[in-house]
C-alpha cells in the first residue's frame, strides 16, 4: 500500500463530466488499497475570469483581496470532486489551504510555503477517506487567505507531497507528459521517459509551463518522485529523475522552451566610463523588476549600448526609468521593443558535447533568423529573436537536434 498524492489541472478537471471521470479513476486506485491525497485547480479558465471580473473594478486590485478572488476556483472543484466520490461509495473530504494549514508567508497572490501541518491530513486518511485539498491557496500567520503564483496547484502538491513523504506525486494534466518541446506547438515532438530536475527547472524557468517552477524547485529540494502524465490517456507519462543515468548516452539536447512575454530595452551611446552597466541596470533592479538577459557594446568612438530583457508587463515602467535617468547616463537614446520572443535549448548533455552552439546558430542562420541577443549557461543556450520568427525558430532547433518522434505519424485527412 503506498501513499499518492494526485494533482489534477484546470482541463482535467474543467466540467462536471470531467469530474465525474476523475472520480472514477481516484475512486479506482482507492479500491486497490493506496491512500490518496488530491490536490485539484480551478476549473480551466475560471481563474482568468476572476482576473477579469477584478479588473472590470479597478486596474491594480489590493493583493490581499485579489487572492481571496481567486482562490474561490479551487473552493468550487474541491467540493464537487468530493461530491463525485462520495456518489461512488468512496470516503472523501476536502479542505481548503487554510484548514490543512498550509502556512505561507505573507506576500499576496505570489506567497510561499513556509510550513504544512500534517495532522488533520492523516487523521483523514487514517479513517479511510480520500482527502482533496484546493490547490494554489495558504494563510499566512495573520489568517489571511494567500495564492501561490499561477499554476500553482502544482506547488500544493509537490509541497504535500514531501510534507507527507508520499511514495510519488503525480501530476494530471492535459498532455501525456513532459515532451521535448510543447506539443501544442511542434506536432512531432517527442514524450520523454525521464527528465532530470536540473533539465526540468530549466525549461520550466525558461517558458514550459507544464509544471510551475517552485514545484520543481520543491520537488529537487526534498527528493519528492514527481510525475508528470495525462489524466484523458493511459501511460505512464514522465518521471522527474533525482539522478542522471549515468549509464545512458545523453543526447547534447533534452528540450526546446519558448517564451513570448520579454520585452527588450536598449540604451545607446552611452559614454562607455566605469559603473555604466551599474547606473543603467540599478535603478531597474531597485524598483523590483526583474532583469533576465544582458549585453553591453563598446562601439569605436568611445560608446557603448546595453541591451536587456525585463517581463513585458514591466517594460513602460523599466523605459521611464531609463528615459528620467538618460541625462545623468549622457544616453543618446532609449528604445523599446516588445515584440522580442526568447527561444531555449537545454540538456544536461551539452557538459560532454561539443559545437552545441554553433550547430544551433547555424539551424537559425539557415532559416534567416536574425539572433538579437545570446545568453548562456552550463545547461542551456537563450537567444532572443524577433516575435515573428518564434515557431519557425522552434520547429527548425527541434528538427536540427533530432528531437522529433520517430514514431510519428501525421493525422489522415479524412476528405482523401
Ligand atoms: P494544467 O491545467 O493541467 O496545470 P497547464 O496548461 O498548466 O495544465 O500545463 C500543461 C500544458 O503545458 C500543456 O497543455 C502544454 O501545452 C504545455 N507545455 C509547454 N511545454 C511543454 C512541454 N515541454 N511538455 C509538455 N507540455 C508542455
Ligand atoms: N487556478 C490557478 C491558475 O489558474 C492555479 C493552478 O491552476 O495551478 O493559475
Ligand atoms: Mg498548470
Amino acid at each position: 500500500m503506498s501513499l499518492i498524492v494526485q494533482k489534477y489541472g484546470g482541463t482535467s478537471i474543467g466540467s462536471t463530466d470531467r469530474i465525474e471521470a476523475v472520480a472514477d479513476k481516484i475512486a479506482k486506485f482507492r479500491k486497490q488499497g493506496n491512500d490518496v491525497v488530491v490536490v485539484v485547480s480551478a476549473m480551466s479558465g475560471e481563474t482568468n475570469r476572476l482576473v477579469s471580473l477584478a479588473q472590470a473594478i479597478q486596474e491594480h486590485p489590493a493583493p490581499r483581496e485579489m487572492d481571496v478572488l481567486l482562490s474561490t476556483g479551487e473552493q468550487v472543484t474541491m467540493a464537487l470532486l468530493c461530491m463525485a466520490l462520495q456518489k461512488r461509495d468512496c470516503g472523501a473530504r476536502s479542505f481548503t489551504g487554510g484548514q490543512v494549514r498550509i502556512l505561507t508567508d505573507e506576500d499576496h497572490t505570489r506567497a510561499r510555503i513556509r510550513e504544512i501541518d500534517d495532522s488533520r491530513i492523516h487523521a483523514e486518511l487514517d479513517s479511510g477517506n480520500v482527502v482533496v485539498v484546493a490547490g494554489f491557496q495558504g494563510v499566512d500567520d495573520g489568517g489571511n487567505i494567500t495564492t501561490l503564483g499561477r499554476g500553482g496547484s502544482d506547488t500544493t502538491a509537490v509541497a504535500l507531497a514531501a510534507a507527507l513523504k508520499a511514495d510519488e506525486c503525480q501530476i494530471y494534466t492535459d498532455v501525456k507528459g513532459v515532451y521535448t518541446v510543447d506539443p501544442r506547438m511542434v506536432e512531432d515532438a517527442s514524450l520523454l521517459d525521464t527528465i532530470t530536475f536540473e533539465e526540468m527547472l530549466e525549461l520550466a524557468s525558461l517558458g514550459a509551463k507544464v509544471l510551475q517552477i517552485r514545484s520543481v524547485e520543491f520537488a529537487g529540494k526534498y527528493k519528492v518522485p514527481l510525475r508528470v502524465l495525462s489524466s484523458f490517456e493511459e501511460g505512464e507519462g514522465t518521471l522527474i529523475s533525482v539522478e542522471e543515468d549515468s549509464n545512458m548516452e545523453k543526447p547534447a539536447i533534452s528540450g526546446i522552451a519558448f517564451a513570448r512575454d520579454e520585452a527588450k530595452l536598449t540604451v545607446s551611446g552611452v559614454p562607455d566610463v566605469p559603473g555604466v552597466a551599474y547606473k543603467v541596470i540599478g535603478p531597474v533592479s531597485d524598483a523590483g523588476i526583474e532583469v533576465d538577459v544582458i549585453v553591453q557594446n563598446v562601439s569605436a568612438d568611445g560608446t557603448t549600448d546595453i541591451t536587456f530583457t525585463v517581463k513585458r508587463s514591466d517594460s513602460e515602467r523599466a523605459r521611464d526609468i531609463l528615459n528620467a535617468q538618460a541625462t545623468v547616463l549622457g544616453a543618446a537614446d532609449v528604445s523599446v521593443d516588445a515584440r522580442i520572443a526568447k527561444v531555449s535549448i537545454v540538456g544536461v548533455g551539452m557538459r560532454s558535447h561539443a559545437g552545441v552552439a554553433s550547430k544551433m546558430f547555424k539551424a537559425l542562420a539557415d532559416e534567416g533568423i536574425n539572433i538579437q541577443v545570446i545568453t548562456t549557461s552550463e545547461i542551456k543556450i537563450s537567444v532572443v529573436v524577433d516575435e515573428k520568427y518564434l515557431e519557425l525558430a522552434v520547429r527548425a532547433l527541434h528538427s536540427a537536434f533530432d528531437l522529433g518522434d520517430p514514431n510519428y505519424q501525421p493525422k489522415q485527412d479524412k476528405q482523401t
